[in-house]
């Protein structure tokens, strides 16, 4: 079986001098050998945090499409491997909102990165609106079968209820298990017995307190962490958990 695998989604936030939080995350989890870490931090960070750790992994947390061309401000996924990314985080909802992604997008990014070798984290989740409906099982599964890349390689999938992220509010372990077992459908009838492999992660408000028990719960392979992944005090409760 696959390690429990714990991810930190720094989002906008991370100057050269939180690099010592990382540092601090990294020497931990050397102690703490059954999970896999890594942190994803601003893009300008990468190269940085590349070079001060050597335990944990290093992303991105989003890539263009294409390998190269005219879009300023644009980072494509060759870029981030030579920069010393080991995977992207792709599909996030805050990315879906802030810049219009959509699931056509979302699966062009993983296939490019995949292209270059990198892990893919595809992020789905519903809205507060689509977990009232009743429906959020049907709509999050349908909207992962629109961003699945041809190929498995080096994908996980993050499950992320847009309504639980930065909230403190979670998902039953009822809800949290039903919908991971419905990715599972959706990633076994895509990919066969290799669908088998590929870990989903939960997020949205994961917090050292909340951890083992989200972490327990059947076809939740690890959890990919925003505010509480920021410090050492916060993170390494919860790489303690799943390990
Ligand atoms: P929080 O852990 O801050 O709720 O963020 C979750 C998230 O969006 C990780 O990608």
């Amino acid at each position: 079986a696959q390690r429990c695998y714990v991810v930190g989604n720094w989002k906008m936030h991370g100057m050269r001098a939180d690099l010592s939080e990382a540092r601090a995350i990294d020497r931990a989890s050397l102690r703490l050998p059954k999970v896999e870490v890594a942190i994803a931090p601003p893009a300008t960070l990468i190269a940085t945090l590349r070079e001060t750790v050597t335990q944990i992994g290093v992303g991105a947390q989003n890539c263009h499409r294409s390998e190269k061309g005219a879009h300023t401000g644009d980072i494509s996924a060759p870029m981030l491997r030579e920069a010393g990314a080991d995977f992207v985080i792709v599909g996030h909802s805050e990315r879906r909102a802030d810049h219009g992604e959509t699931n056509d997008d979302v699966k062009a990014k993983a296939e490019a990165a995949q292209a270059v070798d990198l892990g893919v984290i595809l992020c789905v989740g519903e809205s507060e609106e689509q977990r009232d409906s009743g429906e959020a099982e049907e709509i999050v599964a349908r909207q992962l079968a629109d961003c699945l890349p041809a190929s498995a390689q080096r994908l996980s999938v993050a499950y992320e209820p847009i309504w639980a992220i930065g909230t403190g509010r979670v998902p039953s372990v009822q809800d949290v298990g039903t919908m991971h077992k419905w990715l599972r459908a959706v990633l076994m009838d895509r990919y066969g017995d290799e669908g088998k492999e590929i870990r989903i992660l939960y997020g949205g408000s994961v917090k050292g307190d909340n951890a083992a028990e989200l972490l327990s719960v059947p076809e939740v392979g690890g959890a990919l962490v925003g505010g509480a992944s920021l410090t050492a005090d916060g993170f390494v409760p919860i790489i303690a958990a799943a390990s």
